[in-house]
């Protein structure tokens, strides 16, 4: 007797048993396969977890399964194996997890066939277009050249530097056409001779260094710590080159932010050799062949965000994550994995490198490095002739500021664009003002759903929540005492951006939030002005911050560098750090030299000196005893339980139960201890009252263990329906 075991995506933390299929020789049944079920009423797709002999359960309660649907493994068993335990190790429904590693088409069902990758073509009347149509849109024009020899992929696309929105427009014209071709080649014959397709730049010391120190036979992690513009990307490729030649596949994660194409365009100008992109940015069609490209070994480079640190891949040889501290990797709902510490245990389960590169590595990252579990690779000068920018603080306790700008700052601008360049100014917070206050009694205007004020936005004129996403009208009387004199508080970047823009007249001003690159082909357009060299002033948000290469902005100013020192979350003082940084390192990156003027409340701040005066490395090892001192991770593991709900005495009393349960189980101790239930930082949230216990312990096993015990529990509650809750391990998100 056969008996399946198959995992489905509920949030149940079980598998289920289930006959194998009437017409199928059970012989033919693997682990990784999948197979149409019955469940309740429904069907679901489940993945074949193991054939086993005998079940739990009398087998004449256990149906038979519907269908197979794949004829072979979709998952290779020892892939299968690494996903299981990363489903262990994050206390996730084991079915949730790993139909959450899959492509949308294949968690429903889908044929796991290669059809083709999608290409663009000329259409009839593309074909007609007379010649010089389009002026106007440049980029369109270009394209409809470029096709005019024949069609293209999207990797070509990111070459050649055209957007998503340029394709949609000319689809929306019917000047091109969509269709799929089948590659021309089998794994065999990949066309990669020759494998590049522009000559790699020639390292400097460092650089090559960096690359002679990474071993591609073996597992070692490093950590590439280079100064933002010290050309980690550059090692990266030539590492790649080195494992293509080797007949492997690279793997390389970047964060999700708008800069995708961008990213993928470099690696596609230097290889001439077929790229599988997978992030959030493409059809699930083009998803779905992405994976399969990149599991049949087709695709030779993988380029993705978090999620493609699952993909299974025939020959894999080096994962790279580029600016491994970024908050991205890891996943804040639902199956909450960190994609880098995922990336770790593969990397030692294949036995290959692993790079983790950033100028501001996450404290977890640079812990490792000092204990010696990665190898510390440095890159400490700019590529190039670029020189480091030079920084300086501005203390404005007591300045009078004239819409939240010290005169230094203004002088600072004033100065750059006299010179021709461009200036960036950095607020991290949208909209045109954080409060909506009445000026005779007081009122604020907050948020319906949450311990929160709401946004004041003027273009369109409303009140936001940012967290819940409520919207209001803007009151012309307090609500409260009538009085009309309701004022708009504090400086987000639309109101900076107006301020700015009435006090330089004659420059262009550009804001660049959510809110002003919503619109595809927004932050492209915005990327062009920047890119024309032309003086103009940068106002924006993080967004800015990441990655980017302006060559013209040769000042950074921080308008507002305070905020994560007396963050609640123990993390704030980390990201400030790594924002500040990142930020700062998009002044003179090119051949001019850069400054970046840093307004701040608290330049006497032992991290703020720290972070001014010396560097980010050296501010991190401040962090890094503070931690150690207050019992935080990287020193300690933690856990966290959150739990949800309308009222505040049900989650309090759930988590309460978990408390108890837990300190039976385990007796607080030195080894293992715990906090609260305590509200969270924001108590009230869309509605629902917020909560979390958390566990800090000296060793994983011992937490692993208990928490697991814990989830069962909780799962088998009798309110956990009217709860909503969650096992956080590892949290990034304290709030
Ligand atoms: P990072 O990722 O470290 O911030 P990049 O890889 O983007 O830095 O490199 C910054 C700039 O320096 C890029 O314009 C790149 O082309 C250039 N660059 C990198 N390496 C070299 C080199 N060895 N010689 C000259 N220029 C280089
Ligand atoms: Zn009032
Ligand atoms: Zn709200």
């Amino acid at each position: 007797m056969k008996i399946l075991e198959i995992a489905l995506a509920t949030p149940l933390r079980r598998s289920f048993d289930y006959l194998p299929p009437a017409d199928t020789d059970p012989d033919n049944l693997k682990p990784g396969m999948r197979l149409r079920v019955p469940f309740g009423h429904q069907q679901l797709c489940g993945l074949l977890l193991e054939v086993k002999n005998h079940s739990s359960l009398p087998v004449k309660k256990l149906k038979p399964a519907l269908a197979l649907i794949d004829d072979a493994p979709l998952i290779p068993l020892e892939h299968l194996k690494l996903l299981r335990w990363a489903a262990n190790y994050y206390q996730a429904p084991v079915g949730d997890a790993l139909f959450t590693t899959l492509p949308t088409l294949l968690r429903q069902g889908a044929a796991a066939v290669l059809s083709g990758e999608t290409h663009w073509r000329l259409s009839t009347d593309g074909k007609g277009l007379p010649v010089g149509a389009l002026k106007r849109a440049k980029k369109q024009a270009e394209l409809i050249k470029t096709l005019q020899s024949g069609h293209i992929n999207r990797t070509e696309l990111c070459r050649l530097n055209i957007s998503r929105a340029t394709v949609k427009a000319l689809l929306d014209k019917n000047l091109i056409e969509e269709f799929d071709l089948l590659p021309s080649y089998t794994i065999d014959s990949i066309p990669h001779h020759p494998l590049l397709s522009e000559t790699p730049l020639l390292l400097n010391i460092e650089q090559k260094n960096a690359l002679q120190h990474i071993d591609l036979k073996n597992y070692t992690a490093y950590l590439l710590e280079g100064t933002t513009g010290s050309g980690k990307t550059e090692v990266y490729l030539q590492a790649i080159e080195r494992v293509l030649n080797d007949g492997k596949q690279a793997l390389v994660l970047i964060p999700e932010i708008g800069l995708t194409p961008q990213t993928i365009g470099r690696f596609a100008r230097r290889f001439n050799t077929p790229i599988a992109t997978l992030h959030s940015g493409l059809s699930d069609k083009e998803r779905l062949q992405g994976w399969l490209r990149a599991r049949e070994g087709i695709a030779r480079i993988i380029i993705g965000t978090r999620s493609a640190v699952f993909t299974p891949l025939k020959e894999l040889g080096i994962i790279i994550i580029d600016e491994e501290h970024d908050p991205s990797f890891k996943q804040q709902d639902g199956f909450r994995y960190s994609a880098r510490d995922f990336a770790a245990v593969r990397a030692q389960r294949e036995n290959i490198p692993l790079v983790l590169g950033t100028a501001t590595p996450a404290l977890e990252t640079l812990h490792n490095a000092l204990e010696g579990r990665y190898k510390h690779l440095h890159l400490m000068q700019r590529a190039g002739n670029a020189k480091p920018p030079v920084l300086s603080a501005i203390d404005i306790r007591q300045q009078t500021l004239q819409n939240g700008f010290a005169s230094e700052t203004l002088d600072a601008i004033n100065d750059t664009l006299d010179r021709g360049n461009q200036a960036l100014v950095f607020i991290n917070r949208r909209g045109y003002a954080p409060t909506l206050l009445c000026h005779d009694c007081g009122w604020q205007a907050l948020c319906r759903n949450c311990d929160a004020r709401m946004t004041v936005h003027q273009r369109p004129f409303h009140l936001h929540c940012h967290h819940c996403d409520h919207q209001g009208p803007i009151p012309q009387r307090c609500p409260d005492c009538q009085s009309p004199h309701i004022q708009a508080m504090g400086q987000g970047t639309e109101r900076s951006e107006d301020d700015l823009q009435q006090i330089f007249p004659n420059t262009r001003v550009l804001r660049i939030d959510r809110d002003t690159t919503r619109k595809k082909n927004a932050m492209a357009d915005m990327l062009d002005i920047i890119h024309s060299g032309d003086p103009c002033i940068l106002v924006g948000t993080q967004m800015l911050a990441k990655g980017h290469h302006f060559p013209d902005v040769t000042l950074v100013a921080i308008i507002d560098a305070d905020g994560g020192l007396f963050s609640a979350d123990f993390r704030g003082p980390e990201r400030m750090g790594q924002l500040i940084t990142q930020v700062a390192g998009r002044a003179g990156r090119a051949e001019k030299p850069g400054r970046v003027v840093i307004q701040s409340h608290c330049i006497d701040h032992p991290l703020m000196e720290t972070l001014l005066n010396y560097n980010y490395h050296h501010f991190a090892q401040m962090l890094l005893k503070e931690r150690y001192i207050g019992n935080l991770p990287p020193y300690r593991y933690l856990a966290i339980i959150k739990a949800e709900s309308k009222f505040a005495n049900s989650a309090n009393n759930f988590l309460q139960q978990a408390r108890n349960l837990a300190e039976q189980l385990h007796p607080s101790s030195v080894q293992l201890n715990y906090l609260g239930p305590l509200p969270a930082i924001m108590e009230r949230r869309n509605d629902r009252y917020r909560f979390q216990l958390q566990i800090n312990a000296a060793k994983r096993g011992p937490l692993q263990q208990l928490l697991k015990l814990l989830a069962q529990h909780m799962e088998n509650h009798k309110d956990a329906r009217k709860i909503r809750w969650a096992i956080d391990v590892d949290p990034q998100d304290m709030s």
